[in-house]
């Protein structure tokens, strides 16, 4: 699990590695690309080839940095994501949050170059983004593999991993973490409430040691219990 502080929001893209390639799991705001890089060696990754970028879903904390990776990374990439989410992440549908003015606002934030970068990546983009998709309960062959559960609310095509060698839950945005423990999503940014809250039941049949939140971070010790008790409130 990386942290990445960005301003007054501490974010958690997620990495695994084998000894042939690594993985990535979400890519940050535009402009987040060297920074998680960075921790990416610090965390051991070495030489490795970057094989795959796992998109939870198409939010702009998510996606942003993905234009720049895959630019350092160099062309053996594949980036997956979910075909609810595809065309967002494609620029053949809008982004579900974001306005042209919402998304103005962020890019200015930006220098020139990961504000054109982003740009033709995903407003005006030459070809797909999503190299492929990816379906509800199957094993990708990553860090031993990693399992798809999808969790539709947040966004459609929001999709949540498991880890079952270290019984860890990648969650994306699908719960958030405070003070260790869980809940559901952030209502303010989850247009299907009631969705979301359903998805968080198919959670119930995983032995969950750990959760990763990308808001919020690491929360070890009764998750399985925690997202029972979050999953009977719906
Ligand atoms: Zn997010």
């Amino acid at each position: 699990m990386l942290e990445l502080q960005l301003g007054p929001m501490t974010i958690h893209p997620v990495i695994l590695f084998d000894k042939d390639s690594w993985t990535l799991v979400d890519t940050g705001m535009p402009g987040s690309a060297p920074a998680i890089l960075e921790l990416a060696k610090q965390a051991g990754i070495g030489e490795l080839p970057l094989r795959s970028i796992v998109l939870t879903h198409q939010d702009i904390d998510h996606i942003g940095g993905l234009p720049g990776i895959l630019a350092a990374a160099g062309g053996q990439t594949d980036v997956l994501a979910h075909p609810g989410d595809e065309g967002a992440i494609n620029g053949t549908q809008p982004m579900l949050k974001m306005t042209a003015e919402r998304l103005a606002g962020f890019l200015e934030q930006v220098p020139a170059d990961v504000r054109e970068q982003f740009e033709r990546t995903f407003l005006n983009p030459p070809g797909p983004n999503v190299d492929r998709t990816l379906a509800d309960g199957e094993t990708l062959p990553c860090g031993g593999g990693l399992t798809v559960i999808h969790t539709p609310g947040h966004t459609p095509g929001h999709v949540s991993l498991y880890h079952a060698p270290s019984k860890t839950l990648i969650a994306g945005d699908a719960m958030i973490a405070k003070n260790g423990e869980l809940t559901g999503p952030n209502p303010a940014a989850t247009p299907n409430m009631g969705q979301a809250l359903e998805s968080l039941k198919k959670f119930v049949g995983f032995d969950i040691a750990r959760a990763v939140c990308y808001h919020g971070g690491l929360v070890q010790g009764g998750v399985n219990e925690n997202i029972a008790r979050v999953a009977k409130q719906v």
